[in-house]
């Protein structure tokens, strides 16, 4: 028999940071040293992609005059107190060089995964935040990148991360519960998920999501480990819940299928490829095989 011995997910991809945020170093002056000073890294973003050594090391180089000018965000410093500047360029969208954050991350070393989730998250934000809330006037960049200021009322606005929950549900036969979203093609099963609510706890979301997908009513519910996921701007929150109900109700907008897996079905259908689940690089993923008890097949190309 296998059963699931970790009581948290190992590590998960895009979820280690850079050694060091630094964060008390985000003054109004840290922006133009780091460009004036040679051992300072600068990564490029170019609407959330980046370059790389073959796919398996961020391309870095020495701060340049023309960062000044740049949308800038201080990263942090590695393990050696080496400073790390991201800066947004311009590239073409079908420029091969440039490649986007699900297509490295398992690639790279998880540090600098871990960059590249920070400056995309970040550079996302202010994409769609030029503007103040309150007033409507363009917005400034302070806090080496970690602040936007209105120069009218002085309002300041930071970088939201949007909250969702992820999660197992689990029958007292030991089930897994997965659900096929709505467009997605047959065999293609995963976690189900949503975002939470203002007003909601964790919990809460969990028991209202899966009634409200599957008509499944929930029990305990444990909390198992988060993975930021900036497409464009979330974390998930993972989670093992416990189905006091089995009958199954899709509601047919967000999930069109749903169905309960016993662990050796689970297994043959992965390997016939009757069954597709998520890639590697998710969380939901990793849930499946904390519940699995070890790894499933990787999914066919
Ligand atoms: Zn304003």
């Amino acid at each position: 028999m296998r059963h699931p011995a970790a009581a948290a997910l190992p590590d998960l991809p895009l979820a280690t940071p850079i050694t060091d945020r630094a964060g008390h170093r985000r003054g109004p002056l840290l922006i133009a040293e780091l460009v004036a000073d040679p051992a300072t890294r600068v990564l490029e973003v170019a609407t959330g992609r980046a370059r790389t050594k073959g796919g398996s090391a961020l391309t870095l180089r020495a701060p340049e005059p023309a960062d000044a000018e740049r949308l800038a965000l201080f990263l942090g410093e590695d393990r050696e107190a080496t400073s790390y500047l991201a800066v947004e360029v311009e590239a073409a969208d079908d420029d091969p060089q440039w490649q986007g954050l699900r297509a490295l991350a398992v690639a790279l070393p998880a540090e600098q995964a871990g960059m590249l989730v920070q400056a995309v998250g970040v550079f996302n934000w202010h994409a769609v935040h030029q503007h103040c809330p309150r007033c409507g006037t363009q917005t400034e960049v302070v806090a080496a990148g970690y602040t936007r200021r209105c120069p009218a009322d002085g309002s300041e606005h930071w970088p939201r991360t949007d909250p969702a929950v992820i999660m197992t549900v689990v029958d007292d036969d030991d089930r897994l519960l997965l659900g096929r979203h709505a467009g997605w093609p047959s065999g293609r099963f995963s976690t189900l998920a949503g975002f939470v609510e203002p007003g909601e706890s964790l919990e809460s979301t969990v028991r209202r999501e899966v009634l409200e997908e599957v008509g499944v009513r929930i029990g305990e519910v444990s909390y198992l480990g988060s993975q930021p996921w900036p497409f464009p701007s979330s974390i998930m929150l993972g989670f093992d819940s416990r189905a006091l109900t089995t009958d199954l109700h899709p509601d047919g907008a967000e999930i069109a299928e749903a169905r309960w897996f016993e662990r050796a079905e689970l297994l043959d259908l992965v390997q016939r490829k009757v069954v597709g689940l998520s890639p590697r690089l998710s969380i939901s993923r990793a849930l499946v095989e904390h519940w699995y008890g070890e790894r499933l097949p990787d999914p066919p190309p």
